[in-house]
């Protein structure tokens, strides 16, 4: 069995993304430590990405956040697992995500953020947006691309657990004969 994936956004055309996203990081931060917080699982290998193109002083924790069953469609429904080695209070956070559709994940964790570790700073990057699906309003400070009302896989982004080790974005259009 083999799948059909339209590729929307090259290996390189993310890697060169990724890179402008860190300098504008840097210039907002200069060199003070950034916590980058990866929501798993989707944003694992853009969050990797991401912190070598920031270089020091950065580190990493995470945060699983479950929206999805294997469904292409939003359950409505966010559970969050926290799996913090510290305490995020007064430091400089930026959440890792990998796409923002609805907005419905991204307002859960900002005000569970806000509530529970208040840090000096809590920015948003995601390497991808569907404005078009936008329920909750959001305010992205790093974003990575715009893309069309199309479900996307690869660049750790699934399609039930599976495409995730493409090293590009493609449109699935499922299985082929
Ligand atoms: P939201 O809560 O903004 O509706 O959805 C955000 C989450 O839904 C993302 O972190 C991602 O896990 C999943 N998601 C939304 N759109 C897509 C898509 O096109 N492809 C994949 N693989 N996941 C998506």
């Amino acid at each position: 069995m083999s799948a059909q994936i339209d590729v929307m956004l090259s290996e390189d055309q993310i890697q060169e993304r990724i890179k402008g996203l860190a300098s504008e990081i840097r210039k907002d931060f200069g060199n003070e430590e950034i916590i980058l917080l990866c929501i798993l699982k989707g944003s694992y290998i853009f969050c990797a990405d991401l912190m070598r193109a920031l270089g020091s002083p950065c580190q990493v924790e995470f945060l699983r956040a479950e929206s999805y069953g294997d469904a292409t469609e939003t359950s409505g429904e966010v559970k969050l697992h926290y799996h913090f080695t510290k305490s995020l209070a007064g430091k400089n956070v930026i959440l890792v995500e990998d796409i923002v559709d609805t907005g419905t994940t991204l307002k859960f964790i900002m005000e569970s953020m806000k509530n529970k570790e208040q840090p000096k700073t809590l920015k948003l990057a995601s390497l991808l947006s569907k404005p078009s699906r936008r329920v909750h309003e959001t305010q992205i400070d790093y974003l990575g691309f715009e893309i069309e009302d199309k479900f996307v896989i690869g660049y750790g982004l699934d399609y039930a657990q599976n495409y995730r080790e493409l090293p590009y974005i493609g449109v699935y259009q499922g299985d082929a004969n």
